[in-house]
């Protein structure tokens, strides 16, 4: 059949086109409207956007890993060895031995038994969550999770009681009130809180597990590479066990996809029992062939997260001077809080101006009347840069 070329030409907009045009409208004029910046070459510390660079401080590249040599030649070579695609769901065509590997050298940088691949963070947190409580159970979640792991609790048909944030007490309570009504419970919960930088209150949420027979589900993403000693994340520096850990591959370690960590039992359940796992095709065989060498690079990067950090830190400073108060931010993360959307992306296209890209965030990411700079350096950038970016950030907001 051919296309009917008059209907591709055609300018007339169907209905449900003009529905979605006036919503789209409607997005704008709130200032809500979302459009992507185009960056010409590799992700990197300082990126070209229309030919001219730019200081990259939006990207969870934490160690600047990304755009590493060693790291280009393994999914090169990942690829010329193990071909492109997957071509199916692992339980379906079968698994590559690649990504057996990764799940071992996973399993073990973050302290766990066993680990499993899953596409993304997102995929893996939506169906780790649904995979592990049911219509039976009650799963309790932090106010401010990300939204892959509100979409999990959604999924799961459990009873989702939503505590508040790191609020330690309102869990206790929660738990005395309605744990014994239900099969099982499950405490699901960001370690770094990805757009307010402050971690969860993940000892005493284990005590509480604990107390009540419940299960800890811990979300990585921004700690994996970044927090502990060689990177081994933020339970392994705090000395807590969770049931199951979630960590992706595509923020500090460079690469993309995620998986989660957890007891024998546990990752055959989930292998199983996640429906974004069990449906979907496995990651390219060249990425899992990459991650251990990108676990490598972690481990031996521990300059590389002290300068993270210091930078984090001296962008804090300034923050606190120009910006709503963000008093629990200590990782990598730096939020600086502005409040009205367009006001945040007025002051984030001046920052592109001067050559800084630090993407405004808006709702439905953060509460309505927050919106905010989320501003992140990278191990690669220089001191010298992120003292540009303070001065600029100093002077862009002083001025309005
Ligand atoms: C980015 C992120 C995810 C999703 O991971 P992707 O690999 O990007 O899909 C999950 N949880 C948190 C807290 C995140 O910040």
């Amino acid at each position: 059949m051919k296309p009917d070329r008059a209907l591709l030409r055609s300018r007339a907009l169907s209905r449900f086109d003009e529905n979605l045009r006036a919503r789209l409208a409607e997005l704008e004029s709130a200032s809500l409207l979302r459009t992507p910046l185009e960056v010409r070459g590799a992700t990197a510390p300082r990126i070209d956007v229309d030919g001219r660079p730019v200081l990259a401080f939006s990207s969870n590249d934490y160690l600047s890993l990304a755009g590493h040599p060693a790291l280009r030649a393994a999914l090169a070579e990942g690829a010329r060895v193990w071909g492109a695609g997957a071509g199916a769901s692992r339980l379906i065509s079968g698994t590559q031995s690649p990504h057996r590997e990764a799940e071992r050298q996973l399993a073990a940088h973050v302290g766990l038994p066993r680990a499993l691949l899953f596409g993304s963070g997102y995929a893996a947190n939506v169906g780790t969550t649904q995979a592990l409580v049911g219509r039976e159970d009650v799963v309790l979640s932090d106010e401010l999770n990300h939204a892959s792991l509100i979409d999990g609790c959604r999924l799961s048909r459990a009873r989702v009681l939503v505590y508040r944030h790191a609020d330690v007490d309102h869990v206790a309570s929660l738990l005395a009130e309605h744990r014994r009504h239900h099969r099982s419970a499950l405490i699901v919960t960001d370690a770094l809180f990805s757009m307010d930088g402050d971690l969860a209150p993940l000892a005493d949420l284990r005590a509480l597990a604990d107390l009540h027979g419940a299960g800890l589900l811990v979300d990585e993403a921004h700690t994996v590479g970044v927090l502990g000693e060689g990177g081994r994340g933020a339970c392994a520096q705090l000395g807590v066990r969770p049931d199951a850990l979630v960590g992706t591959l595509g923020k500090a370690l460079g690469l993309a996809g995620a998986f989660v960590a957890g007891s024998a039992e546990l990752v055959r359940w989930v292998e199983n029992r996640a429906r974004s796992f069990v449906f979907s095709t496995a990651m390219p065989p060249a990425i899992a062939f990459a991650v251990p060498g990108a676990l490598e690079l972690a481990r031996a990067a521990d300059e590389g997260r002290a300068r993270l950090l210091r930078h984090a830190s001296a962008i804090r400073a300034v923050a606190a001077r120009v910006g709503a108060p963000a008093p629990r931010a200590e990782g990598p993360i730096v939020p600086l809080i502005i409040g009205d959307p367009a006001a945040t992306m007025a002051v984030s296209r001046a920052l592109l101006e001067r050559g800084f890209h630090v993407q405004g965030i808006r709702p439905p990411t953060v509460p309505p009347g927050t919106s905010r700079l989320r501003i992140v350096p990278q191990a690669g950038h220089t001191d010298a840069d992120v003292d540009a970016l303070v001065s600029a950030l100093a002077d862009t907001l002083s001025h309005d």
